[in-house]
């Protein structure tokens, strides 16, 4: 092992400027979204304009560069598990990227961005894609030529996947839908249901938004929600902002028709504020103190939201919670009966309003028509009838329009393409990551049901949360699994879960 180069604290000063520049930016945003008066949008756009661009000089200066690589053979003669051998590898990878993109194109392509989102919500309200088709076009030409920047890629998406899911590459991608839309389809017509409605209604009712924020926040103290270094808003869009691994911002939406909305968005904001609360405080104010990718994040999102909250023992566990929290919900309903309604299939026609055997079809659809779109086998033109013939393939339900159809995402909007096929990888990662955790905590379930949510969090922590970004994700799911990515523990869990909860016969 040699000395420790003086250039690595000139590094480390570096990283913790820009992970202060982050967080400031983050910060903005969880304002923005949950308590700033809408007349300051203005000037708002215009401080976080300047601080985006503080970011990317910063991100994309030369003497960095020049930093980058004096330690390079530094790093390669130490550890290569060590955190700040992980950090140069990081760190150069975030240059080598900001650098590719020439200033003029990544103006062009956050100009499209606001562009194409006033295009979509435009086209949306008023159920007519037409209006949406020029801002579409362009942020297809503007992501080829962003792919033209890189080398070394085998297909022009895998560009595009390694912004969201490092490492990800779409002839991996490919075969692993492929199998998952096979499986999936027959199970979701051998237990699907589209008249019935979701969560088999159970938590419809009348509930105020203030009678729910007291059951809402009883849930969530009990799995992990600390008072101390939490807090929860309401919002329209839930998101979970970890500002530091003591100030982490959930958000939730209320629906006062269906208690659900916000019971279950509350338990996914939860999985990820946790993961940004569990990284070992040795990275913070590194470029290692963040989540590694959209679908390790949304694994643990997924792992609270479904794999925990619709289990039998979670049932168990939360319905006399509610019943005391929340006097006269869901009076009709025993345990079994609510591990039941959590698990019910219904094809229909919004992603976001999908049940969990549903949801992977509706990402795999979007995964389908964005590599279309990429390789040109597929017009902008073509586009709403390709989604209108998937939707009726894959779940059997015809949209009626564009606006709950093709224009129902905001992603397109703003030009993010690669992004849909982490929410999946997520889904797949928690039932992968389950299974190791399973056997580790031989009596999870009863751990579950008694309330005890400790040893998930601890074992959540030990295995995930830590490492922040220290591992790529597939290096990072060998390490705690010993497998790659794949679909079958998933279907394993589904198919399970199903005849268990007595949904599939
Ligand atoms: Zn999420």
């Amino acid at each position: 092992m040699s000395a420790r180069p003086p250039e690595l604290t000139a590094l480390h000063l570096r990283m913790a400027e820009l992970s202060d520049l982050h967080s400031l930016d983050l910060l903005l945003f969880w304002d923005q979204q949950t308590v700033m008066p809408p007349a300051g949008a203005e000037a708002r756009a215009e401080r976080a304009a300047t601080v985006a661009r503080v970011v990317h000089a910063r991100e994309s200066d030369a003497e960095l560069g020049t930093l980058l690589e004096t330690l390079v053979d530094w790093a390669e003669s130490e550890d290569p598990d060590a955190d700040d051998v992980r950090l140069v590898h990081w760190a150069r990878r975030d240059f080598e990227r900001s650098v590719r993109v020439p200033v003029e194109l990544a103006a062009d392509i956050t100009k499209a961005k606001s562009l194409g989102q006033q295009a979509w919500q435009e086209a949306r309200a008023a159920n007519d894609f037409g209006r949406f088709r020029g801002a579409l076009a362009r942020h297809i030409e503007l992501r080829h030529r962003y792919v033209e920047c890189f080398e070394g890629h085998e297909h022009p998406y895998d560009v595009l996947l390694d912004d969201f899911e490092p490492g990800l590459t779409t002839a991996e991608l490919r075969p692993l839908f492929q199998g998952l839309r096979e499986a999936l389809v027959p199970l979701v017509t051998a237990a699907g249901r589209p008249d019935q409605p979701r969560n088999g209604g159970v938590f419809h009712g009348h509930f105020p938004v203030v009678d729910q924020q007291v059951a809402l926040l009883d849930m969530l103290e009990a799995v992990g929600f600390d008072p101390d270094g939490w807090r929860l808003d309401p919002t329209v869009h839930p998101f979970a902002a970890g500002i530091a691994p003591r100030d982490i911002r959930l958000t939730t939406k209320y629906d006062e028709g269906d208690l659900a909305v916000a019971l279950y968005s509350g338990l996914h904001e939860f999985g990820h504020g946790l993961y940004e609360s569990a990284t070992d405080p040795a990275l913070f104010r590194t470029s290692l103190d963040t989540p590694v990718s959209l679908g390790v994040h949304e694994s643990q999102s997924r792992t609270w939201e479904n794999v925990i909250g619709r289990s039998r023992a979670f049932s168990a566990w939360l319905l006399p919670r509610l019943h005391a929290s929340l006097p006269g919900a869901l009076p009709d309903v025993d345990a079994t009966g609510l591990y039941r309604a959590l698990n019910t299939v219904q094809p229909s026609l919004v992603r976001t309003d999908a049940d969990e055997t549903t949801y992977n079809l509706h990402i795999i659809l979007r995964f389908e028509l964005e590599l279309a779109l990429t390789e040109g086998s597929l017009s902008v033109d073509e586009l709403p009838d390709a989604w209108d013939e998937g939707m009726e393939r894959l779940l059997g339900v015809s949209p009626p329009g564009p606006a709950d159809g093709v224009l129902q995402d905001v992603h397109w909007g703003a030009g993010l393409f690669g992004y849909f096929p982490t929410y999946t990888i997520g889904n797949l990662m928690a039932s992968q990551l389950w299974e190791r955790l399973s056997a580790d905590v031989p009596d999870v379930e009863q751990r579950i049901e008694n309330g005890d949510f400790a040893p998930v969090r601890e074992w959540l922590r030990e295995h995930v949360h830590r490492h922040g970004r220290k591992f790529p994700p597939r290096e990072l799911l060998r390490r705690v699994t010993g497998s790659e990515l794949s679909a079958e523990p998933f279907l394993r869990y589904l198919r399970e879960k199903l005849a268990d909860a007595g949904v599939l016969a």
